[in-house]
């Protein structure tokens, strides 16, 4: 088995959860480490930690709400060991890096010894903590285009505390905003209500073309509400998540 950072692998391996007779680490394949400004997209290599790429000035001016996800991941520790690949690959329904990366499109690179392929993220994430990766194939990054058109990066986690928590649930928005406040294009994405990540093209449609206030918010909210599919845990209920995946939403209102 591969791991990268270990955070998430050696903790289940401790805890008997998985077992594995050989590890390979990637650590020192630094082609994969690397952060690239590709013309019209940027690639992020698999093993960039999450503390490299919240501080590159390319991620904080193309991609801020990625940037605002992987600042409050984890802990300090967490984010220097702990790899973008490995929280795609861990396919956690509250992987922070998930929703910002649903709602920026973004497509992964998937290296075996003799291929490449690139598909969309979210056909990489099959289910909870299931991806489709074949045998012996790795993740190698992630590419993303840039979309200069989104001007309002927004992401927002709910945990159990202010720092070192898993989210209840959290929210990753872009939206486009004309100079007279109407929405023009928005892209929202819900972490931890759903087995994978919630994508709702419903309320994106819905907040288009609508004024960027509080009574929009509200409407939006509401549709949220209907469109997450939250499950009960040691963390929260079913029912707080999805009041809270349409707070998240009212949130927006600080842009206004
Ligand atoms: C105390 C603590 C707090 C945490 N807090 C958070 C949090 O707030 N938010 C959050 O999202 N996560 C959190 N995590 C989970 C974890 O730290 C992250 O998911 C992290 O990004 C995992 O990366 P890693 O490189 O350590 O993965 P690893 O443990 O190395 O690997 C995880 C899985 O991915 C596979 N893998 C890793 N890299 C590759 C690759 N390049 N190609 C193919 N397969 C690969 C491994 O085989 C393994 O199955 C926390 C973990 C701990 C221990």
């Amino acid at each position: 088995m591969v791991y990268a950072g270990g955070t998430d692998l050696l903790v289940k391996m401790q805890k008997g959860l998985v077992q594995a007779d050989h590890l390979l680490c990637l650590e020192r394949l630094n082609e994969l480490k690397q952060i690239q400004d590709k013309k019209d997209e940027v690639f992020l290599g698999g093993l960039a930690t999450h503390a490299q790429i919240s501080a590159h000035p390319l991620v904080q001016k193309e991609f801020p709400v990625l940037g605002q996800a992987l600042s409050k991941l984890g802990s300090p520790l967490i984010r220097h060991m702990g790899t973008l690949g490995g929280n795609l690959i861990t396919a956690s329904p509250a992987g922070d890096a998930l929703p910002p990366l649903y709602a920026l499109q973004a497509q992964v690179e998937i290296l075996s010894a003799d291929s490449s392929r690139r598909v969309n993220l979210k056909d990489l994430i099959t289910g909870p903590g299931q991806v489709s990766l074949q045998d012996r194939e790795i993740l190698a990054g992630v590419w993303i285009a840039k979309a200069p058109e989104f001007n309002l990066h927004h992401f927002e986690k709910v945990g159990q505390r202010q720092a070192l928590a898993i989210a209840i649930a959290s929210l990753a928005a872009l939206i486009q905003v004309n100079p007279g406040g109407v929405i023009e294009k928005a892209r929202l994405a819900w972490g931890s209500v759903g087995p994978t990540v919630v994508a709702s093209a419903q309320v994106n449609r819905f907040l288009e073309g609508r004024p960027l206030d509080i009574s929009t918010l509200k409407q939006a909210a509401d549709l949220a509400r209907q469109e997450v599919s939250p499950i009960d845990d040691i963390r929260a209920s079913a029912a707080y998540r999805r009041e809270v995946a349409g707070n998240l939403v009212l949130r927006l209102a600080q842009y206004s």
